[in-house]
């Protein structure tokens, strides 16, 4: 018998693109599956110039911007390496959250194995494959986990746990091997609006005593950019919204609906209706009817409103949501009543609506990465344009250096596993045996170990 081991094939030495293979005798499970936001990736496709949909898998592995996996993928996604495939060797994929980086490779799976995530992830997800054509997740048998109830995977036995983040339903597992347990964190927060669920899934954590931590340090080491907590980012919108006179505008992260409660709250009380894109609203939709998670409803809500693009077609699932939408011609003539929710790829929209100059553009998402930063360029090419004022005002999805120093003491793992992360030395010095993983290499759950 085997004892358990953990292999890192992806959120090594880079942010997002978690593949985590936990492996316990004749168990074996993979947590995640999604591409790193990677700049290599963008060395070989980039714009249009993409994986071939005939032969996605192979156009990938050439430059390792995907690792081989015996026993994962589907045959229907090796075209041109059929006689690579080989019969199901999973058990099981756990998704921890909606987001690309954790999810987004799901549709190379084999559709015989399970896939197991929250029932609101599994709601996004599917919203997601409605609105948008490119995002595909596959065939699978999907299993909807409940949080704190264990699943039993041959001998190992998983609970997840809900978690803060930005992304609603994200999920942090403990799973209970045969030498101990392993805490998988997924992405994670301890300042946003559902900071409870974190606590309550750290506490359930330190409850195992485990033996190892795999925690995701998005933020750790160097960390300029400003960040607010999801209070902050309200009082911010409040104290901008009661000086504005006319229009808003204002950016976010299409699926951070904290952050579209936190707009439509702030727009209801300075008096303003909040216009969204229709994926946005069909997305609120989608996530109708959780007491926990009340989002405004399109065609409801007296302070939500549909925006309606200047477009030729019209896609199916957008046609009932248009019905009293507004367009640019009456946002313009209506700016004080509006705080308007924009997509950059929807800035050619601002050619129409004209804002007024100096009108507050919102940049409620993270900082750019870089200087060099494409979009941040184009970004400023446009505000520079129309001469909107721009104001940054966000609260990360992850937690700080100094937060996740403090969760490795109080979960007090034996082995400290730094994940999607640029930094892992950071980790070097926090409670636990520092274990940075090597892409590939398999390590012992009980000491950490690389197994040689
Ligand atoms: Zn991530």
């Amino acid at each position: 018998m085997r004892e358990p081991t953990l292999r890192f094939l992806g959120g090594v030495r880079e942010i997002g693109g978690n593949k985590i293979i936990l492996e316990d005798g004749p168990d074996r499970v993979l947590f995640d599956f999604g591409p790193a936001f990677d700049p290599k990736y963008e060395s070989f496709y980039v714009d249009f110039l993409k994986p071939r949909s005939t032969s996605p898998v192979r156009d990938l592995l050439e430059f390792e911007l995907l690792p081989w996996i015996d026993g994962l993928y589907a045959k229907e996604a090796l075209g041109g390496i059929e006689e690579r495939y080989t019969d199901p060797a999973f058990h099981a994929v756990f998704v921890s959250h909606a987001h690309a980086d954790h999810a987004g490779y799901l549709r190379f799976v084999d559709p015989a194995i399970p896939v197991y995530t929250s029932e609101g992830t599994r709601k996004i997800l599917v919203a997601n494959s409605t609105t948008g054509p490119t995002l595909k997740y596959g065939e699978h048998p999907w299993e909807l986990l409940r949080p704190g109830s264990p699943v039993k995977v041959g001998n190992l036995e998983i609970l997840p746990f809900p978690v803060d983040h930005s992304v609603p339903y994200a999920t942090g597992f403990v799973v209970r091997t045969s030498e101990g347990a392993v805490v998988y964190t997924g992405d994670f927060r301890e300042h946003g609006p559902r900071a409870a669920l974190t606590r309550t899934f750290l506490e359930a954590a330190k409850a195992e005593g485990p033996k190892a931590l795999l925690l995701e340090g998005t933020r750790a080491g160097p960390d300029p950019r400003k960040n607010l907590s999801e209070a902050g980012v309200r009082a911010a919108l409040d104290t901008l919204l009661a000086a504005t006179r006319g229009l808003a505008l204002v950016s976010c992260y299409p699926r951070d609906v904290d952050r579209i409660r936190t707009l439509h709250e702030a727009a209801r009380d300075s008096g303003r209706t909040l216009v969204v894109p229709a994926k946005t609203a069909f997305l609120l939709g989608a996530l109708k009817g959780d007491a926990s998670l009340p989002l405004p409803q399109p065609g409801v809500d007296p302070n939500l409103l549909v925006y309606e693009r200047s477009k030729k077609k019209l896609y199916n699932w957008e046609k009932p949501l248009l019905d009293g939408a507004v367009g640019a011609e009456e946002v313009r003539r209506r700016g004080r009543e509006l705080l308007l929710l924009l997509d950059l790829y929807q800035f050619p929209e601002l050619i129409d609506i004209r804002p007024e100059p100096g009108t507050p553009f919102v940049h409620s998402m993270s900082e750019p990465f870089s200087e060099e930063d494409v979009k941040d360029a184009v970004l400023k090419n446009w505000l520079g344009h129309f001469d909107l004022r721009p104001h940054q005002f966000h609260a990360s999805g992850h937690c700080s250096g100094p937060e996740l120093e403090a969760i490795c003491g109080e979960v007090g793992a034996t082995n400290l596993f730094p994940i999607h992360t640029e930094h892992p030395e950071a980790f070097h010095d926090f409670p636990g045996r520092f274990c940075p993983p090597e892409k590939g290499v398999t390590y012992r759950v009980s000491t950490g170990e690389a197994l040689t």
